[in-house]
C-alpha cells in the first residue's frame, strides 16, 4: 500500500498487511496533528520503503524524545522511525483511504481534550501501554 503527504512530494510504500490503527489523544499528538487525536500505526521497518521526497522531510524532537517529522512543503506529518527500534510510525491519514483498516486502541484517554468524544471501538488506555504489549495488539490478526 502507498501513502503520501498533502502535496504528494513525500511518498512511501508499506509491504504486506497493514497493522491495526490506534489513536493517541494526548496534548502532544493533538498539537502535532492539529486535531483531537492522531490516527496511526506502527509497521516493521523491513516492510517500509520511501518512494520519494525523503530529503524534504523536516524533523522536530522535544527534550522528552517526542518526535514530529513533517513535509517541509505542505506540513503533513510523515512517517518516522520509532526511537531506535526496527519499527516506523506511520500516520494513517496518509494511506489510501479505501484500505480496510481497523482502530484497535485509544491512548492517553486521561489527558484528552474536554470536547473530545471517542466514538470508535478499541481498547482504551488511561496513559500509554507498555510498548511490546502494544505492538502485539497492533499486529494481532483477531478483531478487537
Ligand atoms: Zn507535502
Ligand atoms: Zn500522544
Amino acid at each position: 500500500m502507498h501513502g503520501e503527504c498533502l502535496c504528494g512530494q513525500v511518498k512511501f510504500e508499506i509491504l504486506g498487511r497493514i497493522p491495526k490503527l490506534y489513536q493517541c489523544h494526548c496534548s502532544l499528538c493533538r498539537k502535532q496533528g492539529g486535531s483531537s487525536s492522531n490516527a496511526a500505526t506502527i509497521v516493521a521497518a523491513e516492510n517500509f520503503r520511501w518512494l520519494r521526497g525523503e530529503e524534504i522531510i523536516s524533523s522536530w524532537v522535544k527534550d522528552s524524545g517526542f518526535r514530529s517529522d513533517f513535509c517541509s512543503k505542505c506540513g503533513s506529518p510523515v512517517p518516522n522511525p520509532l526511537r531506535n527500534l526496527p519499527y516506523v510510525w506511520v500516520p494513517a491519514g496518509l494511506l489510501d483511504a479505501n484500505a480496510q483498516l481497523e482502530i484497535c486502541a485509544h491512548l492517553s484517554i486521561a489527558s484528552k481534550a474536554a470536547w473530545d468524544t471517542i466514538a470508535s471501538p478499541g481498547v482504551k488506555y488511561e496513559t500509554v501501554p507498555e510498548l511490546s504489549e502494544f505492538l502485539e495488539l497492533l499486529h494481532s490478526k483477531t478483531h478487537a
